[in-house]
């Protein structure tokens, strides 16, 4: 589908989505040595990006295991169809963010972690919502909450949408206003830093 480019020497990215996932790599500094590929996917159920370990080195260690980050290749949502096209730059960035922050959540767990952690993740709507959380999280503290928020705001408000979409993403991801509580926050806990060590 598109041309495949290979970055930092482990990182396997789409031609068609290079810069982004570059601009978004750039914020997870401790990713440089985890080898990602980004690749398309035909049907992904429900989403459009979805974080994975590679099952075939999953058994390999901490430090040899790789990930996936599939994207579905034609956005397609419930009955409405995208293209990447429509999808602006900067919504594609926080939504690779977001996929970044699974890794990262990802790459604490062991085997049977991640074992569970699938498991769990298909049986517990909880379940869902906390893993969805932590990987918001980890994209806020990593510095991308303007991404962040703009992917939110690009699949809330985006008519061409069905409710139970969004109604979905309302409920199993941290909300605009959460995200700007956790950057608040930040910037507090920055503040008290700095005067700390003054
Ligand atoms: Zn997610």
């Amino acid at each position: 589908m598109s041309e495949k480019v290979v970055y930092q020497d482990n990182k396997i990215i789409p031609q068609s989505i290079l810069e982004e996932a570059k601009t978004a790599l750039s914020y997870y500094p401790e990713l440089k040595d985890v080898k990602i590929e980004f690749r398309y996917k035909e049907d992904i159920k429900k989403s459009f990006m979805q974080a994975q370990p590679e099952f075939s080195n999953l058994f390999k260690g901490k430090d040899d295991r790789s990930y996936n980050v599939f994207i579905s290749s034609r956005f397609l949502i419930e009955e409405e169809e995208f293209s990447m096209a429509d999808v602006p730059s900067e919504v594609l960035i926080g939504w690779l963010g977001h996929e970044l922050g699974h890794i990262m959540d990802y790459r604490d767990k062991s085997a049977a972690g991640l074992i569970i952690f699938g498991l769990r993740y298909v049986t517990s709507k909880n379940y869902i919502k906390e893993a969805e959380r932590a990987a918001d999280t980890y994209a806020v503290n990593a510095g991308m909450s303007d991404y962040i928020l703009a992917t939110k705001d690009f699949i809330l408000n985006h008519s061409h949408l069905s409710d139970s979409y969004k109604e979905r993403i309302a409920r199993l991801y941290l909300s605009p206003e959460e995200i700007i509580v956790l950057v608040n926050k930040l910037e507090e806990d920055l503040e008290k830093a700095e005067q700390e060590g003054s």
